[in-house]
């Protein structure tokens, strides 16, 4: 009753904040979360620290079940949007995953220390983003400290990144000196400490972009060369596109300080008015399905393996595309064809309110699994079979090898092995002529939770040896002359037996290229 599949998925926003960790991103999260509702006062986000969790239906669950990753998905309504923030796990935490949940999201929100400008797992987080062409917007965060230049940050971000960038607001002022913004999108001066002049907040702007009005601000020395720096660069630099933006190819930037909250709550409306509703998903027959076409779809994009021995079941987290989801309904999953009954004890919505409504397209379920879903898994209804494109696989960087370490426990070890290795939870190679497993994975939480998993299901205690981080990079098998292997690299086989080099480091990488210039060598994402 009065469900409006259309307007629910046009009011749908649904992202994730990419940053390096410490900079910023859970002290945004929490002040995105104050102005929606969601929580009721700040540092309740980072569970572990605190003890405290943000307030959501299935967390509690996660409590319950001792699951150890908190804050997966979080919702809440800010005017009239109903906007997603998917976590994506920095730290110990990171993982596959966390690339995986990039391609879950409509847009993306990249936040920087503006002392240490990009960093190295920004970057990262940043180029699987820019593959999916999705929009990215960028908060330059701790203004309240001194940091660098703006326009140094900017031009980092259009050389590092290669992204085109549109200030949204000029800092007027960092540090003990920072004392407001220049909202150049909104034509205003937002002013940082209000109580300290006359409380207002914002300050209209005529149509020349000057202050009018009498005000305190404007006696400041720096005030008059911010605005008109703000003007040169507005003259000399990339111009406003919308369509550039939608593209990811332009970045709006605003500064600010998530700490001191300020510049947050109008960056929010701002982003929620240029970021885009759900849009359709390609199928592996490379079709399109539309978010609003009736039928109910979806893929997995995260499998959360609970961590607890004691509770082997996992949750399967899918993005909605299609169609609505109600609690109870069937699905059926196309990698096997098969029917599977979800019973409203197998599935909860991500949902902060504790009246669950229809969940759509953007939103994002999971579904309690005990070893029925992989990674890149279809779901639907409907009579005709959706399957959605692959998920792509990303280049890890640490390796391990790995034995079994009871020889009689051979079989549960291949089995444990393949199984967590279709699953997407970790990459399997073999070495060519010695045929040693190595797994490789993007952050230690991945060897971590494969330990975990192949002692727990499959009842195989595993030997790991670190190899450390090589660079993993993919020939053509016609290009392939087994010299080409020396003592710094190691010639191996992924699953698909495509061959591959784990080099030791650029060093021996760039020996490579110089020695053998014809090979080309390829990494995944
Ligand atoms: P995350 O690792 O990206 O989630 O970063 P956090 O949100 O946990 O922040 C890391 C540290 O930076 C914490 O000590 C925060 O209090 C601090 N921090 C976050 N935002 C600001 C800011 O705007 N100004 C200042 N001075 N510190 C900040």
């Amino acid at each position: 009753m009065g469900f409006n599949q259309q307007k629910e998925v046009e009011r749908r926003r649904t992202f994730a904040i990419i940053s390096h960790p410490d900079a910023g991103k859970t002290t945004i999260t929490e002040q995105l979360l104050l102005f929606g509702g969601a929580i009721r006062s700040a540092g309740t986000v980072k569970g572990k620290k605190t003890g405290n969790f943000a307030k959501s239906d299935w967390m509690d669950i996660e409590k319950q079940r001792g699951i150890s990753v908190t804050s997966s998905v979080m919702q809440f309504d800010f005017e009239d949007k109903r906007v997603n923030i998917l976590d994506t796990p920095g730290h110990e935490d990171f993982s596959e995953d966390t690339y995986r949940t990039l391609m879950a999201v409509d847009s993306a929100v990249m936040v920087i220390d503006s002392a240490k400008g990009i960093e190295a797992q920004t970057k990262k987080l940043f180029q699987v983003c820019r593959m999916r062409g999705i929009p990215i917007f960028t908060f330059i965060n701790k203004l309240d400290r001194d940091g660098r230049e703006p326009l140094e940050l900017l031009e980092e971000l259009e050389e590092v990144l290669e992204i085109e960038s549109y200030p949204m607001n000029w800092p007027i002022g960092m540090g003990k000196g920072f004392e407001g913004l220049y909202d150049i999108f909104n034509n205003r001066v937002e002013i940082h400490r209000p109580e300290r002049y006359d409380g207002e907040r914002f300050l209209p702007l005529n149509e020349n972009h000057e202050l009018e009005i009498d005000h305190p601000i404007k006696q400041l020395s720096i005030f008059d060369q911010v605005m008109d720096d703000a003007e040169l660069l507005l003259e000399a630099g990339n111009e406003f596109s919308e369509e550039k933006i939608a593209n990811g190819q332009l970045t709006p930037v605003f500064f600010g300080s998530a700490l001191t909250n300020f510049g947050v709550e109008t960056f929010l409306e701002t982003f929620l008015k240029f970021a885009p509703a759900p849009s359709a998903h390609k199928t592996k027959d490379e079709g399109e399905v539309s978010p609003y076409s009736e039928d109910f779809s979806g893929f997995i994009f995260k499998i959360q393996a609970n961590m607890n021995p004691a509770h082997r079941d996992r949750i399967a987290f899918v993005r909605i595309c299609s169609g609505s989801f109600s609690r109870g309904m069937d699905v059926q999953l196309s990698r096997e064809s098969k029917k599977i009954k979800l019973n409203n004890s197998t599935q909860f919505m991500a949902d902060s309110r504790e009246q669950v409504e229809e969940a759509v397209a953007g939103d994002i379920i999971g579904l309690y699994d005990t070893g029925t879903y992989q990674i890149g898994d279809t779901i639907y209804t409907g009579k005709e079979k959706v399957e959605f494109e692959d998920l792509p696989h990303f280049t890890p960087e640490l390796f391990m090898r790995v034995t079994a370490k009871n020889v009689m426990k051979q079989k549960s070890f291949y089995k444990g092995l393949n199984q967590l290795v279709q699953e997407g939870a970790i990459q399997l190679y073999k070495t060519y002529l010695t045929e040693d497993f190595i797994i490789g994975a993007v952050g230690q939480l991945q060897f971590e939770v494969f330990k975990h998993r192949m002692q727990g299901e499959y009842n195989t205690e595993v030997i790991m040896d670190p190899m450390g981080t090589k660079i993993a990079r993919w020939i053509n098998p016609e290009q392939l002359d087994e010299k080409m292997s020396s003592s710094r690299n190691i010639l191996a086989r992924d699953r698909f037996d495509q061959p591959l080099f784990l080099f030791e480091n650029q060093f021996a990488m760039r020996w490579f290229t110089d020695k053998y210039p014809e090979v080309e060598l390829k990494s995944l994402l």
